[in-house]
């Protein structure tokens, strides 16, 4: 059986018709990463106890008639900052190499509850930073549509699960592109929800302003089916909310589309800006209506997320002190203990953003780096709702190149902080933003990245199906 071709639906519909049993469905993801993975490495860890127990009860609920999940019989996938009780979760770094979950986080509590099998945890950049999952601490994870190239970041393992076929879906998480970009790398659905949407209790943090939870698929469909099972109000998450706004009545003749004039400027590789017109002439000829929108901050994004996420990593890092969590290496008094653990323990670019956040924060610089930043915020968001009292949705690319090669920004790390151009506006204004394959240019994918006011994914799974229907 090859889980690629299998969506959400006909999954239920096999284990209705018994065309397949859901320990078939986690013995074909097994197989596909005892095929694929040695070569991708998409997988930190494969919980195949966890899966295969999952599946029988699965298939108990079939013999028995009795009513299946949303997601019965799904082989899922999740970033390896997601709680799983009794596994590993190291978030890509050494300093939780031997870190065991003690609880299931409410993501996991979500899928579980709608029989899903949960075959694994992804590779990542090391807590979230980076937008190629090279800075693991544990290896790289290859594109599975070019070997030679990334999967995009920071939730690379994820997307490289379900491109490959060893998942049929996953979860991932999103600071500042990490579902979005590897969802376009991958040739991917990836939606970022509006922040609170999605539960993040279980989730280790990297910038909790910015941090949101969400779905991989290969269809929008299936994206759409995740998406309803793991969101809504977690009484231990306090920035979660139900309030999610339906669209019965969605026709593309009256979608205005917003196409950023900001967004088609220098730095946007010409091949990648031609697809993305390219699908927005479809649309348009499909009787969407387009629109140039402004909006003028969005040159500053970049720089006030780079303040804010490494603020914020600073502070949420902090607990790894070398005592309560994860790894430790005794020095001869406490300072040197954290100084040593840390030192140890941590990456390059973690060490990096640590010190500037740490800096950004620093009396005497607080008001000049952080709190300018997050007026900057104020004024984006301000722009962003200026754009939507003309327009439905705001349109434009997800990342400014195609899929790059293994090592090839890794030097340099402005270059990889510039692979966040566009996705970064959607977590600093809290906004659903989703990524979906808009075509391929040199034979690698492209997505085109879909933007709605906050609480409206359903307006973006309707728009993203026209986008995913388009010939
Ligand atoms: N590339 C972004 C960063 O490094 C993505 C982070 C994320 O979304 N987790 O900060």
């Amino acid at each position: 059986m090859e889980l690629g071709t299998l969506g959400i639906k006909d999954i239920q519909e096999g284990l209705q018709k018994k065309t397949f049993s859901a320990t078939e469905l986690a013995e074909a993801s097994f197989s596909a990463i005892r095929e694929k993975d040695p070569k991708i490495h998409a997988f930190l860890e494969v919980t195949e106890n966890l899966a295969l127990e999952q599946a029988a009860a699965v298939d108990k609920k079939v013999a028995n008639k009795e009513k299946l999940g949303a997601l019965a019989g799904v082989p899922s996938a999740l970033k390896d900052a997601i709680l799983v009780k009794g596994v590993r979760a190291t978030a890509g770094s050494r300093m939780l190499e031997n870190y065991t979950a003690p609880y299931d986080a409410t993501v996991v509590e979500k899928l579980k509850g709608a029989d899903a099998l949960l075959v694994g945890k992804t590779n990542m950049d090391e807590f979230g930073m980076g937008a190629s999952t090279e800075n693991s601490a544990f290896g790289v994870t290859r594109n599975p549509l070019d070997e030679e190239r990334v999967p995009g970041g920071s939730s690379g393992g994820s997307a490289a699960s379900v491109a490959a076929g060893e998942a049929v879906i996953a979860l991932g998480e999103d600071t500042g592109g990490s579902i979005r970009l590897p969802a376009s790398f991958c040739g991917l659905v990836g939606l970022k929800p509006t922040y609170g949407a999605v539960s993040r209790n279980g989730i280790i943090a990297l910038a909790s302003s910015l941090d949101q939870v969400g779905p991989f698929a290969r269809t929008v469909e299936d994206c759409e089916i995740v998406f309803d099972v793991i969101r809504g109000k977690d009484p231990l998450d306090a920035t979660s909310v139900d309030a999610q706004v339906q669209d019965p009545n969605f026709k593309i003749q009256n979608l205005r589309i917003g196409v950023p004039k900001e967004y088609f400027g220098e730095g946007l590789d010409p091949v990648v800006g031609d697809v993305i017109k390219n699908t927005l002439k479809k649309l348009e000829d499909a009787g969407a209506k387009l629109v140039e929108v402004s909006i003028p901050h969005v040159q500053y994004a970049l720089a006030a997320y780079y303040i804010i996420n490494t603020s914020e990593a600073s502070a949420n890092l902090a607990r790894y002190d070398g005592i309560r969590y994860g790894f430790s290496k005794a020095g001869n008094t406490l300072l040197e203990t954290y100084l040593e653990s840390r030192g140890e323990a941590f990456g390059t670019e973690v060490k990096r953003r640590i010190m500037l956040g740490t800096y950004a924060l620093s009396a005497g610089y607080y008001d000049a780096y952080y709190i300018k930043a997050q007026k900057v915020r104020t004024l984006l968001k301000q722009d962003f709702e200026k754009a939507f009292e003309e327009v439905d949705v705001i349109a434009g690319p997800v990342s400014p190149f195609l899929p790059f090669k293994i090592g090839e920004k890794m030097q340099d790390p402005l270059a990889m902080y510039l692979v966040d151009i566009y996705t970064v506006s959607a977590n600093l204004t809290a906004l659903p933003s989703l990524s979906v394959p808009a075509g391929k240019a040199e034979n690698l994918p492209v997505g085109l990245q879909l933007m709605a006011p906050a609480f409206q994914e359903n307006l973006l799974f309707k728009a993203g199906s026209v986008v995913e229907a388009l010939k």
